[in-house]
């Protein structure tokens, strides 16, 4: 198949050289120069496992090329949309200028018979009003939304082989038409067994943050649960074990902390809201404003644990952070809990030191007010607290022995309970996890 995909970001990019990885010969296109002269060059402009490896290999077989000129996608006969759909400024609804304005960049250089694939996710009724669009300028090209779900860190894997595909077309022929040239896309997928479900556009939208919602949910519904273990002197981690054993609600998620993050989840859950209230329903979804509270909570208590372990007050205290992506294998920062905590106990007068693999030089950009380290060892050295925000594997196997001998008080805050308490306390240190005894 002859693609475009036009938004080359976390997504976009992984999509394009993925698909070109696949076979398809692929154009991808973004607005942003340097963000296509890096792809070009064969250099991912964010960290991501696997995908300078998958980049490199389809550019030099000539399948993928990228371009800032929309014309250039006029050898493709299907045209993805991956652009940005970020929450409005001071709003919770999701801001649809850059899909808008991708969609009418791009109408002009559509051919006849050419296929547009909403890919970024979207609040409910936004196909049907984008293809009202389309039609408006070519009336023999559709639309068909096809949800991504992919998770950042396996971001790669799960575009070549997804756990599952959502179609969403119009009915009768458009839509048969619109299946048969996503299966030609996704024939490898489908060719393994990967379940497919075609259904309308409105589906195929809610599809994709019901699921979000509901994820958002579980992590917020454990961590409720770690509020009353921290009052009650119960240990939520247990907790999770025990209720995990039961299939019906299973274990994955349900792992207490400081909460989610990230592009997606934080304002999805948001426009979500957003778009219930719009459609008269919100009360439908109004416990997702308690599970974004839960969430936020959590980050404040983080920070009340530094606070209360030293003495009442972090002035002057050196805080070693380790961890600001918002999850491991990552350099995503958009609305990280590690990257807030450390924001807001540099802002309590905290000498704070942080450090994670890869998001240090988007933390910098976004937050120059903050030290940065890539060394452990620098970051950790004398401080009164060492706070860990992201499960890195590094951060993980951490030695408390040889730590302990580096810091000036054996203070450890576990922010995603991925340490083993037992193995700090015995090597002398002061463990506090989240809703742990
Ligand atoms: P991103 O910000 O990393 O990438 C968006 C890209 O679109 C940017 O490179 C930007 O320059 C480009 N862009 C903006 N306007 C454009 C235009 N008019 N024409 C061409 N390019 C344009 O965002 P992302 O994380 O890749 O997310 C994209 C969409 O995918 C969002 O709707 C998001 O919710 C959804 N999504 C993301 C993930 C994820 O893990 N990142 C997973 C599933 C769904």
């Amino acid at each position: 198949m002859k693609i475009s995909v036009i938004g080359c970001g976390y997504l976009g990019a992984v999509h394009a050289a993925s698909m070109a990885e696949l076979g398809h010969d692929v154009v991808g296109i973004d607005i942003d120069e340097a963000k296509i002269a890096a792809l070009s060059e064969g250099r991912a402009p964010f960290f991501e496992p696997g995908l300078p490896e998958i980049l490199q290999s389809a550019l030099a077989s000539g399948r993928l090329t990228f371009s800032t000129d929309f014309a250039a996608v006029g050898g493709a006969t299907v045209h993805f949309v991956a652009v940005g759909t970020p929450q409005k400024p001071g709003e919770y609804a999701a801001d649809l200028t850059y899909v808008n304005a991708a969609v009418d960049a791009l109408v002009p250089h559509l051919k006849d018979g050419d296929l547009v694939v909403g890919k970024s996710t979207v609040p409910v009724g936004t196909a049907a009003a984008l293809s009202a669009r389309i039609y408006a300028n070519n009336q023999t090209a559709s639309l068909a939304w096809n949800p991504e779900f992919l998770r950042e860190g396996f971001a790669v894997k799960d575009t070549i082989s997804p756990d599952r595909l959502v179609y969403g077309v119009p009915a009768g022929e458009t839509g048969e038409r619109a299946s048969a040239l996503l299966d030609e896309v996704y024939a490898a997928a489908l060719q393994n067994d990967t379940p497919r479900v075609v259904t309308d556009f409105a589906t195929a939208e809610l599809v994709k943050v019901a699921a979000n919602a509901f994820l958002a949910t579980k992590i917020s519904f454990i961590n409720a649960m770690a509020e009353i273990a921290e009052v009650s002197g119960a240990d939520v981690t247990s907790l999770a074990d025990a209720i995990g054993y039961d299939a019906r609600i299973g274990r994955r998620f349900l792992n207490a902390g400081v909460g989610f993050g990230g592009g997606c989840l934080p304002k999805d859950i948001r426009a979500f809201s957003a778009r219930a209230e719009e459609l008269g329903r919100g009360e439908s979804v109004a416990f997702l404003k308690e599970v974004d509270a839960i969430n936020l909570r959590r980050r404040q208590r983080v920070v009340d644990l530094v606070k209360e372990e030293l003495g009442g007050q972090v002035y002057k205290k050196k805080v070693a952070v380790l961890g600001l992506a918002f999850k491991p294998d990552s350099d995503d920062i958009r609305d990280s809990p590690a990257l807030d905590v450390a924001v807001q106990l540099h802002g309590l007068g905290a000498e704070v030191v942080a450090t994670d693999p890869e998001a240090i030089e988007n933390s910098r950009k976004r937050h120059p007010q903050l030290l940065f380290t890539d060394n452990i060892d620098t970051a950790v050295n004398r401080a009164d607290a060492i706070v860990v925000l992201t499960e890195w594997k590094q951060f993980r196997e951490l030695d408390p022995v040889a730590l302990a001998e580096k810091v000036d008080n054996p203070l450890i805050i576990d922010g995603r309970n991925c340490l083993d308490p037992g193995r700090w306390r015995t090597a002398g240190w002061t463990y506090r996890g989240m809703g742990r005894p």
